[in-house]
C-alpha cells in the first residue's frame, strides 16, 4: 500500500476483528520550527486495526529516514525518526455529535467508500518524535561564534570572549552594562 489510506475489508465490520495493515509514507520534508528534515526515502507503518464496536482503533508504528542540520554546527545529520501511531475513527459519524465534549481525545470519522486516512496520526507521530535541537553529537562544539570555524574540526585562533566584545559593542547587551559601570 504505497498511501495512508486504508480500505477497511467487509470482515471488519464485525464487532471485536482486528486486522494488521502495512504500507509505505511517501513525504519529502517536514517543516518544524526553525528545523527542516528531508526524507531519505518513503516510510515504512505498519498498524492494527481493531472494530471497537463504534470506531475503528488504530495503533502501530511509523519509522523512516531524514536529513537536518545540527543545532549547533549546521552540518547535515541522518536521523532515524520513529514513533506511535494511534488513531480513532467513528464508524457512525452521528456519534460524533455525543463525543464532542470528551477532552484530550482526538477521534475521526469513517470516509466515504469505508477509507480511513492514517496520514494525519502519522504526520502527529513524527512530530512527537523529533528532536528540539537535532544534534550530529550530543557533544559537537558548534561554530565559533566570531569567525565562525566549526570546532568539531579543531580549535580556531580566535579568542572567544574578547573578540566578540570589541567586534559588536553595539550589539552586546554587557557592553553598555560596562559603561554603566564606568559612570560609578
Ligand atoms: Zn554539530
Ligand atoms: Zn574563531
Amino acid at each position: 500500500m504505497e498511501s495512508t489510506r486504508i480500505q477497511i475489508p467487509d470482515e471488519l465490520f464485525a464487532p471485536a476483528e482486528s486486522s494488521h495493515f502495512e504500507g509505505e509514507y511517501q513525504i519529502d520534508r517536514l517543516e518544524v520550527g526553525p528545523d527542516e528534515y528531508v526524507f531519505c526515502g518513503p516510510l515504512s507503518w505498519q498498524v492494527d486495526v481493531t472494530n471497537t464496536g463504534e470506531a475503528f482503533l488504530v495503533m502501530g508504528t511509523v519509522e523512516g529516514e531524514a536529513v537536518t542540520l545540527c543545532g549547533r554546527c549546521l552540518e547535515e545529520v541522518r536521523v532515524t525518526l520513529g514513533g506511535e501511531v494511534d488513531g480513532y475513527y467513528l464508524i457512525d459519524p452521528a456519534s460524533a455529535e455525543d463525543l464532542e465534549d470528551m477532552e484530550g481525545d482526538e477521534f475521526d470519522v469513517l470516509g466515504e467508500d469505508d477509507v480511513i486516512d492514517i496520514e494525519g496520526p502519522i504526520r502527529a507521530a513524527l512530530l512527537l518524535e523529533i528532536p528540539l535541537v537535532p544534534l550530529c553529537d550530543e557533544d559537537c562544539k558548534g561554530l565559533c561564534l566570531s569567525c565562525g570555524s566549526n570546532l568539531n574540526e579543531g580549535p580556531c585562533d580566535c579568542e572567544p570572549v574578547e573578540e566578540v566584545e570589541e567586534e559588536e559593542p553595539a550589539n552586546n547587551p554587557f557592553a553598555v552594562l560596562k559603561s554603566l559601570k564606568l559612570d560609578d
